[in-house]
């Protein structure tokens, strides 16, 4: 059985679908491992820390003739249309693959792949350790706190100096799922004051066992399926905006992670909220990339307002930390093939072969594309 691992060519993505410490394992169970030269760099594992390991490595120039030959593809990103019509009928894809890009899940149909989709991954706890979303989430909320810590002109703990007492950060994380958890337990290590809010009321306790204060408010509770928020009514968004605004008036940073699955993400806070933060004060808004969860933060831009607070727009946030965000997701997948490839061994040699059982929950539930048909 042959795994292939393409370059990713999406600008800004620094991670790699699988790391040299999980090949030899791979390898033991009978499977042949073939790397694109290069798809490491950005993640620091370099050819050699491949091929030390037991992978091949292969030229750009022979991508698709390499891609024809795999049996399974890993990649972070969709592969693109081209890189599914080099594949064989029946082989199968492993990455992130949103119904946004309906190029590649058409291109998959075409070809007769089989694309999974790392979002479907039920949250189950069979599924934990195959859960990509949350192992992403953990490193973009480690991030957003390291990001608010720096663009703070204030430091984060409570300093006791010769020259005076340093009062702490007051620092407010709004959407506590996993990416505010590990925003909240980040600031916190540094030292900030730290309260959350979030509209599931079970976040409350997780919240207050890392030493944050949960902010109560006098509004319905929005706990939907899965343990997932629901989306807010405008009448409601407006009353938790004007309940949150005192708030985030007297906070230093502010950093936000509200989601709402297929929804664009709320806004939480408006121009007029952070117009009344005191100058130096700093937003770091997670959401940005799916519509912002603050008015006029841009993906991928710091923007400066007038009266001096700092906005923080996250565009491809987990890729900001590549090395760590590379070895979980490829731990996620590595953890996700052990459903897929089966090994036998047979005269003291180990062969693996690919088997699909759609009675299984995870398998049923993310495979988006099977036998030229689009599941999901
Ligand atoms: P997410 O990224 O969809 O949303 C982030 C957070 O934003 C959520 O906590 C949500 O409640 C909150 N939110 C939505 N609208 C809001 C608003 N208007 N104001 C304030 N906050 C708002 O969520 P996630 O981080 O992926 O996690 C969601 C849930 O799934 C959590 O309960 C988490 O514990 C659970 N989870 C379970 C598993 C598992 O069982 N395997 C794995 C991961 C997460």
């Amino acid at each position: 059985m042959r795994l292939v691992v393409p370059r990713e060519s999406r600008d800004g993505e620094h991670r790699v679908a699988l790391m040299p410490d999980v090949i030899a394992k791979l390898v033991k169970q009978g499977i042949s491992i073939e790397i694109e030269s290069g798809a490491g760099t950005g993640a620091n594992a370099s050819d050699d820390a491949y091929k030390s390991q037991g992978a091949l490595i292969f030229a750009s120039s022979e991508r698709s003739s390499a891609l024809g030959r795999a049996d399974v593809a890993l990649s972070v990103q969709p592969l693109s249309p081209s890189d599914f019509a080099s594949m064989k009928k029946g082989a199968i894809t492993l990455s992130f693959l949103p119904g946004s890009a309906s190029d590649s899940i058409e291109a998959a149909v075409k070809a007769n792949v089989t694309a999974f989709s790392m979002e479907l991954i039920p949250r189950i706890s069979r599924a934990q350790s195959m859960d990509a979303l949350t192992s992403q989430a953990l490193c973009a909320g480690y991030r957003a706190a390291l990001i608010g810590a720096e663009l703070s002109p204030r430091f984060f703990p409570l300093l006791m100096t010769a020259a005076g007492t340093v009062t702490p950060a007051q620092v407010l994380v709004l959407g506590a799922g996993v990416a505010g958890l590990q925003a909240i337990a980040t600031a916190r290590r540094l030292g900030a004051v730290v309260s959350a809010y979030d509209v599931r009321p079970s976040s409350a306790d997780e919240v207050k066992s890392m030493g944050a204060t949960f902010i109560e408010l006098e509004l319905e509770s929005l706990e939907g399926s899965g343990g997932y928020a629901r989306e807010m009514s405008d009448e409601r968004a407006a009353k938790q905006r004007e309940l949150l605004k005192p708030f985030i008036t007297k906070s230093n940073v502010v950093i936000t992670t509200a989601a709402v699955p297929n929804r664009k993400a709320p806004l939480l806070v408006t121009k007029e909220m952070y117009g009344d933060m005191a100058p130096g004060s700093v937003i770091v808004d997670l959401a940005s990339e799916s519509g912002g969860n603050v008015e006029g933060s841009v993906a991928g831009e710091t923007i400066a307002t007038a009266s001096g607070v700092r906005i923080w727009g996250g565009k491809d946030v987990p890729s900001q930390l590549p090395f760590h965000a590379s070895s979980l997701y490829s731990k996620n997948l590595v953890n996700l093939l052990g459903l897929i490839v089966k090994s036998e061994e047979q005269d003291g040699k180990t062969t693996a072969a690919i088997h699909l059982d759609f009675d299984d929950e995870i398998i049923e539930a993310s495979a988006v594309t099977h036998d030229g048909v689009k599941r999901k």
